[in-house]
């Protein structure tokens, strides 16, 4: 029998009772933090607060805000808040935005991050039943120990595969019957083109669902993958700093992220001026942690851009929801004074359907003018058409662009197979304009 919930004493708590929770356990962080990180002590007495002055969830705004900066310049174990020797495993970031940084976890920290990755898996329609084949890589980066724990935690058989040699990856999908597929969005895509190059029906495949995280990626792109692997797949988004994947997690609703807010307390607040934005607006995502002990954060600023939601969720879980993140605030490129994201070319490529699903955007500066060209992948079919015929397939995306994005945008038709393939994060930006 399949549960519908891993803990659902707390899944589907009243906000009441989710709220008790979380006062009693930001209070106790923030003595934690004062009482044992020498920065946080620093930080509070600049602003001239005590832990005394944090009594109830509303004193939230009084707490200094934690950039990744204030990572960087402890790095590497600065902020911890035990003893070395208390520790019990180090990650680190994949350093996507320059120097990575570094997470101490304590055992019950483990524990703990994989109470929730299983809650996600869980929430994808796993059970203890099933092989959880995880091609998130194995190391430093978060992705494969997090997914790894909640397997262990809920009692699946793992398959630890990492990343990497997509032949292989196939072939264990096929042999060993795998029945959840965990990595990143970009790499499911590249496993499911493998399968379909090999001819391989996915209907023979056991695979049903995924849980693909790591990255943004779109509705779209997620209907590309269910198409091309016959699965349900279920976004999961994390950060290290946090604890890693299974901060937030799809139930089969398939409309945003449940947080586990007993343990992450969300914020969202306007990048520019740092004030707290009410429920249901757009801006920058704020955790506190609030039930971790080796390496507590405080209003840790994201950089992700999201909206929070309490709306009712068909799943039955009370947990607030978070929107797909857009994109990090770092990813967002000006361009003549006009932001993109390219989750947004994504969506425009994918909805149209015209082309294959990889892109790539090359942003460059002529004559004081930035410049954006998106070179997008033919199919194979696409390529033996005529040139007049791939021209109007260009001016048909370019138009899209123009009118979604609302910039001009140069759009190069190239080669199937030529933009890199993605075994962990995708790279889809490259922007001349920083060697200038
Ligand atoms: P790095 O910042 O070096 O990439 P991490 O490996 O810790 O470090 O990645 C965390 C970041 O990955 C998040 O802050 C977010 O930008 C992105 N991310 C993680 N999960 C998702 C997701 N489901 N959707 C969009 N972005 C995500
Ligand atoms: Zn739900």
């Amino acid at each position: 029998m399949q549960n519908r919930y891993y803990t659902p004493e707390v899944e589907t708590a009243s906000v009441e009772e989710l709220k008790a929770i979380q006062t009693v356990r930001l209070i106790r962080t923030v003595k934690h933090c004062y009482k044992n990180v020498p920065f946080y002590k620093k930080k509070f007495d600049e602003l001239g607060i005590t832990p005394d002055d944090i009594k109830s969830l509303d004193d939230l705004s009084k707490l200094p805000f934690t950039v990744k900066q204030d990572l960087r310049d402890n790095y590497p174990f600065g902020l911890l808040a035990v003893p070395k020797e208390d520790l019990y495993r180090i990650q680190a970031s994949s350093g996507t935005t320059g120097k990575q940084t570094v997470a101490g976890y304590t055992k019950e920290d483990i524990d703990m991050w994989g109470e929730c990755t299983a809650r996600a898996i869980v929430a994808a329609g796993g059970t203890k039943e099933d092989f959880i084949h995880v091609s998130y890589g194995y190391g430093l980066f978060t992705g494969g120990f997090g997914l790894h724990a909640g397997a262990e935690a809920m009692g699946c058989t793992v398959i630890p595969v990492s990343s990497g040699n997509t032949e292989r990856q196939v072939n264990i999908l096929k042999d060993f019957g795998s029945d959840i597929l965990c990595c990143t969005p970009s790499y499911a895509l590249y496993i499911g083109e493998h399968v379909r190059d090999k001819g391989i029906d996915p209907k023979t495949l056991k695979v049903r669902a995924g849980i693909f995280g790591a990255e943004p990626w779109t509705d779209n792109m997620r209907k590309e993958i269910e198409k091309l692997l016959g699965i349900k797949a279920h976004d999961i988004y994390g950060l290290t700093e946090i604890c890693g994947p299974g901060v937030s997690f799809e139930c089969e609703e398939q409309t945003g992220m449940h947080i586990n807010e007993d343990y992450f307390l969300p914020e969202i607040i306007d990048p520019e001026t740092g004030k707290q934005l009410p429920e249901g607006s757009t801006g920058e995502l704020v955790f506190t942690t609030i039930q971790k002990y080796g390496m507590p954060l405080i209003r840790y600023r994201t950089r992700d851009i999201c909206t929070l939601t309490r709306e009712k969720c068909s799943c039955g879980r009370t947990l607030i929801k978070m929107s797909r993140v857009t994109g990090r605030t770092d990813d967002m490129l000006i361009i003549r004074g006009v932001n993109v994201f390219p989750s947004q070319v994504e969506h425009v490529l994918l909805e149209l359907g015209l082309t294959a699903p990889y892109y790539m955007l090359i942003v460059d500066r002529h004559n004081n003018m930035d410049t954006l060209e998106i070179e997008v992948e033919m199919t194979e079919e696409m390529f033996s058409d005529s040139v007049r015929k791939i021209e109007e397939t260009a001016n048909i995306i370019k138009n899209a662009m123009a009118s979604y994005l609302g910039i001009t945008a140069t759009i190069k038709m190239v080669e199937p197979k030529s933009i890199p393939r993605s075994e962990g994060k995708a790279k889809r930006i490259i922007d001349k304009r920083k060697f200038i």
